[in-house]
C-alpha cells in the first residue's frame, strides 16, 4: 500500500493496486493545475483509492475529450486526483492520481512513466524520457 497527502496534511490518500498507466503530461491545463511545467500522474482504478479529508472538485473537459472532476485540497490547493465522469457527471471507474503526493519518493523512482503526452507543448530545454512512448497530443482515458 502507498500513502500520500497534500502540502498541509488535511487530505490523505491510500492506494493499493497496480496502475493502468503512468504518464507525464505537458498540456496547458496540467501547467495551471499543478503550477509547474508538466504533471506526472498514475491512471488507476477508482476502487483502489481511499481518500480522507474533503477535497474540492473543479470540473473540466480536456482537449482529448476526458471529462474530469479535478480534486484539490480545499485548504492548501494541492492537486490530489482527477475522477473521470460521464457527460451527466456520474463518476466512472478511472482516476488520474497526481503522483507527487506520495510520501515515499522511492516509489516514484520505481515507477517510471510509460508515456509522455502533449509533447508538442514540452518546453524546448526538457528532453524526452528514454523508453517512454511519445504522443504529441492527448489520449482518451480508458
Ligand atoms: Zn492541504
Ligand atoms: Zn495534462
Amino acid at each position: 500500500m502507498a500513502v500520500g497527502g497534500c502540502f498541509c496534511g488535511n487530505v490523505r490518500i491510500e492506494y493499493t493496486g497496480q496502475p493502468i498507466a503512468s504518464a507525464l503530461c505537458h498540456c496547458e491545463d496540467c501547467r495551471k493545475l499543478t503550477g509547474t511545467l508538466y504533471s506526472y500522474s498514475l491512471v488507476i482504478n477508482a476502487e483502489d483509492l481511499k481518500v480522507t479529508g474533503s477535497p474540492k472538485a473543479v470540473a473540466k473537459v480536456s482537449d482529448a475529450g476526458n471529462h474530469l472532476n479535478n480534486f484539490f485540497c480545499p485548504d492548501c490547493g494541492t492537486p490530489i486526483y482527477g475522477h473521470k465522469v460521464d457527460s451527466a457527471d456520474k463518476p466512472l471507474g478511472v482516476v488520474v492520481l497526481r503522483a507527487g503526493i506520495f510520501d515515499n519518493p522511492e516509489l516514484l523512482s520505481q515507477r517510471k512513466p510509460v508515456a509522455e503526452i502533449y509533447t508538442k507543448n514540452r518546453v524546448s530545454w526538457l528532453s524526452p524520457i528514454e523508453g517512454a512512448d511519445q504522443y504529441p497530443e492527448g489520449l482518451a482515458l480508458p
